[in-house]
């Protein structure tokens, strides 16, 4: 134990109440202060073990601290490599640049440049929305209805949530929400609607600059776009002028199995903004991919001074090396996608579909249970019974499991048998749950 921590009969939070701000948000729904991390597992100061759903919100696909990545950075550091590159040339970089370009672009012949913004995802959306006003000459931006694309003033403009817009407390401008895939349910092709919208000189909507789309939206609920609408919608933007932004912030890097999510739609976006995991090891980095013929930024027109984290791009390469050099990974993922998937339907089955249903793609998936104060209560039940997994969607009502990529079959299933008991504590019956999991 920590010999700072407070002694017995203290408010072990103390110095959290009283010294950071009200603004804290995932502590309040995991009151414990954590020590330790290893794979898909968090270690209380007390020793409790947590199996953890949340990782870092899709930050730790490789789960924490991956001892393939650990090493890498360990001997980076004791070999006095740099820290803090700005953004000069440096081996650190070099190497990252490399394996991207060898694992990830070359076989998938994607011909992006890379752009460094500062390290966390809304500065990639900053940057991309910034370059593509500067492209086109045009000011507006559509986005979707739940989408969530960070929480700075131009970001926030295309986030869907009031709680965060409110925030901002000045009007955000620039963009034109329109309906997101399924929005008005399985009969309108919101795509059509789009269209539709931009060839009419007097609909109201100027033309864009670009369309910024998640192809799961994670934060606003594990909204899947169908693959036919997202194909739609980029043959719609690039019909109206505008460009194709995939922020595959939270559903890239294998989340949805393949390294990019928008691959199965066989899309080829502008700009794709990534952070979250491309580190690999919960360093903060961000990239904005640029179709070559699209790179129009002047030299440091657009800047930052976090932009060199050699730290991440040594942990990046690693994990490109590691997990992606061959198909197997994403094949693995997919696997245990389909696993997910297979019990959360087991799951949601012994209730009625007005309370339960199961929603996402890939390793995002999770239980809709239809209200935010249901869910609440689920992923507090799980937290007490060592599951760490949080809620997602406008009205937090989607239980949203993002369990580590490599995490291991006997793990997964232990986390969803948690998950599984803290619905049937919630909503269930337990004598019916009883008689369904012995007759099946
Ligand atoms: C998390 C997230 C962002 C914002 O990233 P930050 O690092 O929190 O700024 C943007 N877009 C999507 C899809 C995200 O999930």
């Amino acid at each position: 134990m920590n010999d700072r921590s407070p002694p017995d009969g203290v408010d072990k939070f103390a110095i959290f109440r009283r010294l950071e701000s009200q603004v804290r948000s995932y502590s309040r729904s995991f009151p414990v202060v954590f020590s330790t991390a290893r794979g898909a597992q968090l270690f209380a100061r007390d020793g409790t073990a947590y199996l953890d759903f949340l990782m870092g919100c899709s930050s730790l696909n490789y789960g924490h601290n991956p001892p393939e990545l650990k090493a890498a950075l360990a001997e980076y550091i004791a070999s006095d490599g740099i820290t803090h590159g700005l953004d000069l040339y440096n081996e650190a970089k070099e190497s990252f640049l490399r394996e991207f370009h060898e694992t990830i672009l070359k076989p998938r012949q994607l011909d992006y440049v890379v752009q460094f913004p500062g390290p966390t995802g809304a500065n990639a959306v900053e940057a991309a929305l910034k370059l593509a006003r500067k492209i086109t000459g045009r000011p507006n931006i559509i986005a979707f209805t739940n989408g969530f694309h960070g929480v700075s003033l131009g970001a926030l403009s295309c986030t869907g949530s009031r709680h965060h817009r409110a925030a901002a407390g000045q009007l955000l401008g620039g963009v034109s929400r329109l309906p997101y895939d399924g929005y008005l349910g399985s009969g309108v092709d919101t795509a059509d609607y789009l269209d539709r919208l931009l060839s009419d000189p007097s609909s109201g909507i100027d033309a864009p600059a670009a369309v910024i789309v998640e192809t799961v939206q994670g934060e606003g609920g594990l909204n899947v776009a169908g693959t036919a609408w997202l194909r739609k919608l980029a043959a719609i933007a690039h019909g109206h002028g505008a460009l194709l932004i995939v922020d595959d912030i939270q559903a890239g890097v294998g989340r949805t199995d393949a390294f990019f999510s928008f691959e199965a739609a066989g899309l080829h976006p502008d700009i794709v903004t990534m952070a979250k995991s491309i580190s690999g090891y919960g360093l903060p980095m961000a990239l904005v991919l640029i179709d070559r013929k699209l790179d129009r930024w002047e030299p440091g027109e657009h800047n930052g001074t976090f932009r060199g984290n050699c730290h991440a791009f040594i942990t990046a390469r690693a994990a490109l090396e590691h997990f992606w050099r061959t198909d197997s990974f994403a094949a693995s993922v997919r696997e245990k996608g389909n696993l997910l998937k297979n019990r959360l339907d087991q799951i949601v089955q012994k209730y009625d579909a007005s309370r339960a249903s199961v929603k996402g793609r890939g390793m995002m998936r999770g239980i809709d249970l239809k209200s935010g104060e249901v869910a609440g209560q689920v992923i507090s039940t799980a937290f007490q019974k060592g599951l760490i997994v949080e809620t997602a969607g406008p009205h937090d009502e989607v239980v949203k499991c993002l369990p580590p990529l490599v995490i291991g079959e006997d793990q997964l299933s232990q986390g969803l048998d948690i998950l599984e008991d803290a619905v049937d504590c919630v909503i269930g019956n337990p004598a019916s749950t009883a008689a369904l999991r012995g007759g099946s």
